[in-house]
């Protein structure tokens, strides 16, 4: 059996090795905390649990969903961006139901990029934007994301050849993995530019609502004539612990959101119902304080993080979003030493910067979805072992 030649141009997957290292130290009945996932570790909102429980007794749920996402989906999430962003959408052409936003994202550059291409995508990133575009023939072109620059592209150095051939640009602000936010003025410029250069603006937005000390990121729908050349991904999954469930929509610009469309209803029917009106339920039962309290408990555990993170002569300045810390691996090591060094002396598994792309070398993540003593218990750990055995 040979695989599609395509498949060889899928870089090695980091995460493989880190679960062998893993296995390896529980099989030697070591008890391994591992601060590497991102994924919520609190229970669903209870008002979409109940929700679906109503939902699957209902018949009419069992059978294919529409394949845009229904519309009463589609008009609950434009009301939560009008109420939440000040954005108006009309539900038929501006918004879509996906099965998980990592889904909309891989088959988005489907339906744009094709050989000959270029894909601009930020470096480190969450990593289905650059393996997408290699699957699709494209090219992916790195913009490096720098503590200097504050994790923000520098757009304006993205040389004319380049833009004259991209048809894609990834943004994913609240940033996974680094933490970072955008600022008004950096959207103004990359919602400016793709204009200009007739290059689809794509924003991430699996974090737009974590978010601290009082902080609310902003849809880059929010920047006048955004919706001329941008299409968000907004994501139920980590505001709201529905990881598992598998629902999001795509919004904005109606042209992007109907070549989506068109892929998709050849390859999918769109979100079981039953969840669509959880989501629903979810959305529009008022949400902000399940919101708030999840932020909460996030930012409790950042602030402890941080603090214990510092005391190990690790410089990190608190993010305002995002239950990720981004931080350089300690004593000069490189990312894939530190992980290995904090398995063995820390039975502790952080994840790698490198896995982000190679300007995440020499950094690393560890993720606060994790029940905050074991975090403590994580760290503890952590700070034992450079004292016990620094790295040399
Ligand atoms: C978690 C995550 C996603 C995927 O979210 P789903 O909607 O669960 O598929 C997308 N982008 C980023 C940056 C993420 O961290």
């Amino acid at each position: 059996m040979r695989r599609a030649s395509r498949m060889n141009k899928i870089p090695p997957y980091l995460f493989l090795e880190l679960d062998k290292l893993i296995a390896r130290q529980r099989e030697m009945g070591r008890d391994v905390i591992s601060l590497g996932i991102g994924d919520p570790d609190q229970p669903t909102a209870s008002v979409a649990v109940e929700a679906l429980k109503r939902a699957v007794d209902n018949p009419e749920t069992h059978r294919y969903p529409n394949y845009l996402g229904s519309l009463d989906f589609r008009t609950s999430m434009a009301q939560w961006y009008h109420n939440r962003f000040g954005v108006e959408l009309d539900p038929r052409s501006e918004v879509l139901g996906l099965i998980g936003s990592k889904e909309g994202i891989a088959h988005l550059i489907w339906a744009m990029a094709e050989p000959g291409d270029i894909v601009l995508v930020p470096d480190p990133a969450y990593p289905v934007y650059y393996t997408q575009t290699i699957l699709a023939g494209a090219e992916p072109y790195a913009l490096p994301l720098t503590a200097e620059r504050q994790f923000l592209p520098d757009l304006s150095a993205i040389p004319e050849n380049v833009w004259a051939r991209a048809k894609m640009l990834w943004l994913n602000y609240p940033n996974n993995p680094t933490g970072a936010i955008a600022t008004r003025d950096f959207y103004e410029e990359a919602v400016q530019l793709c204009l200009k250069h007739d290059v689809l603006l794509c924003s991430d937005g699996a974090y737009l609502d974590i978010g601290f000390d009082g902080y609310q990121a902003p849809s880059i729908l929010e920047i006048p004539g955004a919706k001329n050349i941008a299409i968000e991904f907004y994501s139920l999954s980590k505001p709201f612990n529905m990881t598992g469930w598998r629902i999001a929509a795509a919004v904005g610009n109606p042209e992007a959101i109907d070549a989506l469309g068109t892929l998709k209803s050849n390859l999918d029917s769109g979100p079981f119902t039953a969840i669509q009106d959880a989501a629903i339920a979810t959305l529009d039962s008022n949400p902000i304080p399940f919101i708030q309290s999840m932020n909460a408990l996030y930012q409790e555990r950042r602030d402890l993080a941080v603090k214990a993170l510092n005391n190990m002569g690790i410089p990190i300045t608190p993010p305002r979003s995002t239950f990720y810390l981004w931080f350089p691996a300690p004593f000069g090591m490189s990312s894939q030493e530190a992980t290995n060094y904090f398995v063995q002396y820390a039975d502790v598994v952080l994840t790698p910067g490198e896995a982000y792309g190679d300007h995440g070398r020499g950094w690393m993540r560890i993720s606060l979805t994790i029940d905050t003593a074991r975090l403590q218990e994580g760290l503890d750990r952590m700070a034992r072992a450079l004292r016990d055995h620094p790295p040399v």
